[in-house]
C-alpha cells in the first residue's frame, strides 16, 4: 500500500505517521525529518535548505523531488510507503505520479485554532524525532523522549510569524491538492479532529479500521 498522509501543518501527520508505519509494516518517507537530517551533516545542500525552512518557505521543486526519488528507489518494491509531506504543491504531484502510484490518501482536518496552539506547544525528540505536546501530549519525564531518551526540543519554524507563513502557504499550494487527487479517483480516509487532546492511538486505530474497509490493510 502506498499512502499519502496529508494535512496542514500541525495537523498531526508527524504522529500518527510512525504509528501507522509500525502497525502496517510499511516504510514511511517525512520530507521535513529528510531534511533536518541533511541539514546536520554541514553540506552545502544542507545550507541552502536550512534557509528556506527556517523562513517557512517551501524548498525548491527540484531539490524536493530529486531527494524523494532518492528515498523511493531504497524501498524494496512491493513493500509499500507512507509518504508525509509530499506532495505540497501540483507540481510535486505530478511529478510523484511519474514515479510510483498512490493508493489512499489519509486526510487530517483540524480546525485552525487547535493547529496554532498544538504548534506552538509542540516538541520534537532530537535523536528519533517523536512528537510531543507540553500542553496534551506529555512525554513522562520533562524534556525527555520517552521512546529513546533524546532532548526534546522546539523547532525554529514553530514560532507564530513563522506559522502563520507555513498555514498560508498550505492554504494556497498545497490544500489543492484534495481536488487533484480526488479527481484521479484516489480513494480518501479523512479523519476531523475537534479537540487538542485526542489520543494519538485512537485516530490510527481509526484509520486502520478504514484501510481495513478498503483492503488496503
Ligand atoms: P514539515 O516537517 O513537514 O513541517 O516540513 C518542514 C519544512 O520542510 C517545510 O516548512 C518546508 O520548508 C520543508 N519541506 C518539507 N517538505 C517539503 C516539500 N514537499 N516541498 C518543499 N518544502 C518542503
Amino acid at each position: 500500500m502506498n499512502a499519502l498522509i496529508f494535512g496542514a501543518p500541525g495537523s498531526g501527520k508527524g504522529t500518527y505517521g510512525p504509528r501507522l508505519q509500525e502497525k502496517l509494516g510499511v516504510d514511511l518517507v517525512a520530507m521535513g525529518d529528510i531534511f533536518r537530517a541533511i541539514q546536520k551533516d554541514g553540506s552545502h545542500l544542507g545550507e541552502k535548505i536550512r534557509g528556506y525552512m527556517q523562513a517557512g518557505l517551501l524548498v525548491p521543486d527540484e531539490i524536493v523531488i530529486e531527494v524523494l526519488k532518492n528515498c523511493l528507489f531504497q524501498i524494496p518494491p512491493g513493500r509499500g510507503f507512507i509518504l508525509d509531506g509530499f506532495p505540497r504543491n501540483i507540481a510535486q504531484a505530478q511529478a510523484l505520479d511519474k514515479i510510483v502510484k498512490i493508493d489512499v490518501v489519509l486526510q487530517l482536518i483540524v480546525n485552525e485554532r487547535i493547529i496554532i496552539e498544538r504548534l506552538s506547544t509542540r516538541r520534537i525528540c532530537r535523536e528519533c524525532g517523536d512528537v510531543y505536546n507540553i500542553r496534551s501530549l506529555k512525554p513522562k519525564t520533562e524534556g525527555v523522549c520517552d521512546r529513546c531518551g533524546g532532548q526534546l526540543y522546539q523547532r525554529q519554524d514553530d514560532n507564530p510569524q513563522v506559522i502563520k507563513i507555513r498555514l498560508n502557504l498550505y492554504e494556497r499550494q498545497t490544500s489543492p491538492l484534495v481536488r487533484y487527487y480526488k479527481l484521479k479517483k484516489v480513494p480518501f480516509v479523512v479523519h476531523r479532529t475537534e479537540s487538542i487532546e485526542v489520543p494519538p492511538d485512537e485516530v490510527v486505530s481509526y484509520f486502520i479500521a478504514e484501510l481495513k474497509k478498503l483492503h488496503l490493510a
